[in-house]
């Protein structure tokens, strides 16, 4: 969960004011050089449908970059229109290498390619949303984070947000959700650890163990799944526990610094997914939450690993290729193959996609220029969840953004949503709840669609 995000959850939790908004790590491995490139001549077009975690499409005004795989370039391509035709433009990359997607207004996009040097297909289309979303889920569908999928996930009504430290008003919150959502719902928990949010990770120590393993069971045994918060990228410095393995598995620039998180929260620190270490630590942490018999929870949610950009590491210790950038994707994927249970995940990289369950995609569904791309190639497939909500949202506003969300193709009444105050105020705004109406909308859609 990067920056608005982590300040909307420090809005839920009153603490508004000390958190500034930086948008990238720093010391960002700007030494590594790509293996090689392509240009493409795009002079005749003005907009551009890019694969931003939904879609974007937009007029083509200023110069931008976008990194493949991540949230922000969650598919490898680009299309680009004028009034009269488009043009797709498909990496064609089965490995899902990391690679830099530069657009230059009026003149070109270029593709620089780290780890390997795919033949690139440019193909002439309709210039509209649908044929582009046609002719790259045709490519797509053949992939093996498509072909290799075998997940069964239950599609989920409704994902509350459970965003208190305090298990009884959780309780309190859930009984009043299951009187009011019908069918599989997710309880994504993100402040059950003793620390606060975004402090001392990876110690993720309950605050109220027994409390929440039986809030736990009290979840399984209304048919619903837990999603507890756990970061899947971060580790604090200030967890002086933690320091001499955390030295271990930092991610590495070429002068072997570590990466901060951003400069405000620097004692966050990147960790190498590659790293065994890194990897069992996340893994015990997932396999700590159990209910009171014993069982492990349903779910988990794993946050950033779908969303960030792969990072080149230096270390010479980790088991990779110094600087090869192959191994963040690689990594990723073998911590996600170890987790057991559904996955909700930050960000809906697709190269991932084989193994994890409900992307949460809510970081950019207020702009005005998302659009629904991300659905038309993989809503049969998988389900997106996630939704912003405008602060102090009226009751039609509400409305307004469901339909909107809909629209986008979630399946799941938009939630968990991105809002700063929590649910349970919503529920007491008679946003939810007290209507049959919303609950019979809820009841829609909701089985996969194959
Ligand atoms: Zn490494």
């Amino acid at each position: 969960m990067k920056n608005i995000d982590r300040r909307t959850f420090m809005q839920m939790l009153g603490i508004t004011s000390t958190f500034a908004l930086f948008s990238q790590p720093f010391a960002f491995g700007k030494k590594n050089q790509p293996k090689s490139s392509r240009k493409i001549d795009i002079s005749q077009f003005d907009k551009v449908l890019l694969p931003r975690e939904h879609g974007q499409l937009t007029t083509m005004v200023k110069p931008l970059t976008r990194r493949y795989p991540s949230r922000e370039h969650c598919m490898q391509m680009a299309a680009f229109f004028n009034e009269k035709k488009g043009v797709l433009i498909i990496a064609n990359d089965p490995e899902g290498g990391t690679a830099d997607w530069h657009i230059q207004p009026n003149s070109t996009l270029s593709i620089k390619f780290y780890e390997t040097e795919p033949d690139v297909q440019v193909i002439d289309i309709e210039p509209t949303i649908e044929a582009a979303a046609e002719a790259y889920k045709e490519w797509a569908v053949k992939q093996f984070w498509i072909q290799g999928r075998k997940r069964a996930a239950p599609k989920l009504n409704f994902v509350s947000v459970a965003s208190s430290s305090s298990v009884a008003a959780e309780k309190k919150h859930l009984n009043q959700v299951l009187e009011t959502v019908d069918g599989t719902i997710g309880i994504w928990l993100t402040q059950w650890r003793s620390n606060p949010f975004d402090r001392k990770y990876p110690d993720y120590t309950p605050k109220e163990p027994v409390q929440l393993a039986k809030f736990f069971s009290y979840i399984a045994g209304h048919g619903g799944l837990a999603f507890s918060y756990l970061n899947g990228l971060l580790w604090d410095r200030e967890l002086k526990n933690f320091q001499s393995i955390g030295e271990h598995i930092a991610v590495r620039t070429e002068r072997q610094q570590t990466i901060a998180y951003n400069r405000k929260l620097d004692f966050l620190n990147y960790a190498c997914p590659y790293t065994p270490l890194w990897q069992d630590k996340i893994v015990n942490a997932r396999n700590s939450l159990k209910d009171i018999n014993g069982q492990l929870t349903g779910g988990v949610y794993l946050d950033m690993l779908a969303a960030v950009a792969p990072m080149a590491c230096w270390a010479a210790d980790h088991g990779h290729v110094p600087g090869d950038y192959s191994a963040w994707r690689l990594g990723v994927r073998e911590l996600l193959k170890k987790i057991d249970g559904f996955i909700m995940i930050e960000g809906c990289a697709e190269v991932y996609m084989d193994l994890f369950d409900y992307p949460l995609m809510h970081l950019y569904t207020d702009k005005v220029d998302t659009v629904n791309l991300w659905d038309l190639v993989y809503g049969d497939y998988v389900q997106a969840l996630g939704w912003r909500l405008p602060k102090g949202v009226g009751r039609l506003q509400f409305e307004d953004t469901l339909r909107q969300s809909r629209a986008a193709g979630l399946k799941s009444y938009a939630s968990p949503w991105m809002v700063s105050e929590p649910e349970s105020t919503l529920f007491k705004r008679l946003l939810i709840g007290n209507s049959n109406k919303t609950k019979t909308k809820t009841s829609v859609d909701t089985r996969v669609k194959k």
